[in-house]
């Protein structure tokens, strides 16, 4: 019976140490402008202007359910023109 426990136990440690090596091991994102907030250190591009500038300090906007960012307000508003003017 005490075996059993301990058999269980090391079970529980051995899904414990697997499921934390993976975590450990699991590359980081480096999607481009994808996923917001989850990084903030990344080099994006302006899609009106195409120059890089960090994301952080990036004007957000939301087009058609996509997340854009660009360098400057000027940008972006630029952008909103020529878009709406399609
Ligand atoms: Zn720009």
């Amino acid at each position: 019976m005490r075996l059993l426990i301990l058999l269980g136990i090391i079970y529980l440690c051995y899904r414990a140490l697997k499921s934390w090596m993976l975590q450990g091991r699991s590359p980081r994102k480096t999607v481009f402008g994808n996923t917001a907030g989850e990084i903030d250190d990344v080099m994006i591009k302006d899609p009106f202007c195409e120059i890089y500038f960090p994301k952080k300090d990036g004007v957000h906007l939301r087009i058609d359910g996509k997340d854009l960012y660009f360098c400057s307000k000027e940008c972006r508003d630029k952008f909103v023109e020529k878009y709406s003017k399609k």
